[in-house]
């Protein structure tokens, strides 16, 4: 890199200051891929790893309507479901045997708010609110072998106290900080969850409790490149206050015809690339930069070679609920794909080792689960 300009010079060492982050967003994206590569590199060396999990979308009623979701319900729509203890256990064991080591438990933001038929299902399960059958869920996983990651939308303090023993992580794509981006003809207008404050509040109480932590980015939705940095930096300042970000997704919209946003423009590989690449140069260096490889099934190399380090979760057994038109990839052709590029393929943990050796991110409990599939990780 001797003829690039000092910032990108840096940037490949460094984080980058805040006021030289706009300026570091105006290069152009095989600048600012190349140098992402070095950090990458020089970081998180010559492996690409990935989550093996169950996907469970315990339910899909949610409060929100964002303009772009496919998944979501309200009680009474055709295809609204809300999985049943039976159905989470049966699925958890299946996973353990097909060797998942992640139990992923996606749901709507807060439905117990919004749908009373929903509050009376969960007390015939002998559950009063959503945290509760949540937790119950994980302690199952826990049973079943797995390791537990929840993502359900906005969480009270509280609820994260209830979640953090017997969770490996949690998490909530921060999306974006723009308040521009909930004003009326905008994606998050009808969601009143997606107000940046609020995730901005949760991600930071997290931080307080020791949690480890997924955040993301969410590109396409009409934000600009100035608030895509802007999120970057609010969740660099977040782990730098709290040390608690282990993974950021930076995940590109994808059009379905049957929501408000299907003939919006999907952004262009370019767009993504460049996002990816000051993504790992913006963020510190113990902070996993990773991109989902369904949602970008023909450019593996493209995410590769924009600076990724992790592919998320990818499950042998359950489809990508939220993306369903967009399967997981085989893992054999991620493979090759990988080597292609000059990258091994491994599997991981729901949680980082940066998380695993200190001392107290992890509750007590959950420590013989993870050393025993660790374990099991690292024996060949
Ligand atoms: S994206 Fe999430 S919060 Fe928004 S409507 Fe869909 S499920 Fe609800």
């Amino acid at each position: 890199m001797s003829s690039a300009p000092p910032i990108l010079e840096h940037a490949c060492l460094e984080p980058v200051a805040d006021r030289d982050a706009y300026g570091l967003s105006q290069l152009d994206a095989e600048a600012l891929c190349e140098a992402a590569c070095v950090r990458r590199d020089r970081v998180w060396g010559k492996s690409l790893t990935f989550s093996p999990k169950v996907f469970l979308p315990v339910t899909n009623l949610c409060r929100n309507r964002c303009d772009y979701c496919l998944f979501r319900r309200s009680p009474g729509d055709p295809g609204e479901w809300t999985m049943t203890p039976d159905e989470i256990r049966s699925w958890l064991h299946r996973a353990r045997g097909q060797g998942c080591i992640e139990a992923l438990f996606c749901l709507g933001d807060t439905p117990e708010t919004g749908f009373g038929q929903y509050r009376a299902l969960l007390r015939s399960w002998g559950h009063e609110r959503t945290v509760d059958y949540l937790r119950w869920a994980a302690e199952e996983a826990l049973a079943a072998g797995l390791l537990p990651h929840t993502n359900a939308g906005i969480l009270a303090r509280d609820d994260m106290i209830a979640l953090r023993p017997v969770n490996a992580s949690l998490g909530l794509m921060l999306e974006n900080v723009s308040d521009r981006l909930c004003e009326k003809g905008m994606p998050h207008h009808r969601a009143p969850d997606k107000r940046p404050a609020k995730r901005i509040q949760m991600t930071r109480e997290a931080g307080e409790l020791r949690i480890p932590f997924t955040s993301g980015l969410l590109i396409g939705i009409g934000e600009t490149v100035e608030e895509r940095v802007d999120t970057l930096l609010t969740i660099r300042r977040l782990h730098r206050a709290y040390g608690h970000i282990g993974e950021v997704i930076i995940q590109n919209f994808r059009s379905h015809p049957d929501t408000p946003m299907g003939l919006a423009a999907e952004p262009t590989s370019d767009a993504l690339a460049a996002t990816i690449a000051l993504a790992r140069l913006l963020l510190d260096d113990d902070v996993s930069v990773q991109a989902p490889p369904n949602l970008n099934p023909a450019s593996t190399a493209t995410l590769v070679q924009a600076g990724i380090n992790d592919f998320g979760g990818i499950s042998p057994v359950s489809p990508d609920y939220i993306n369903p038109q967009h399967p997981w990839p085989y893992l054999d052709r991620l493979r090759e794909a990988c080597e292609a590029e000059g990258f091994r393929l491994e599997p991981r943990l729901p949680v980082y080792p940066s998380h695993l050796e200190a001392p107290d991110f992890i509750d007590a409990s959950l420590r013989p689960r993870i050393d025993q599939l660790q374990t099991e990780l690292t024996t060949p």
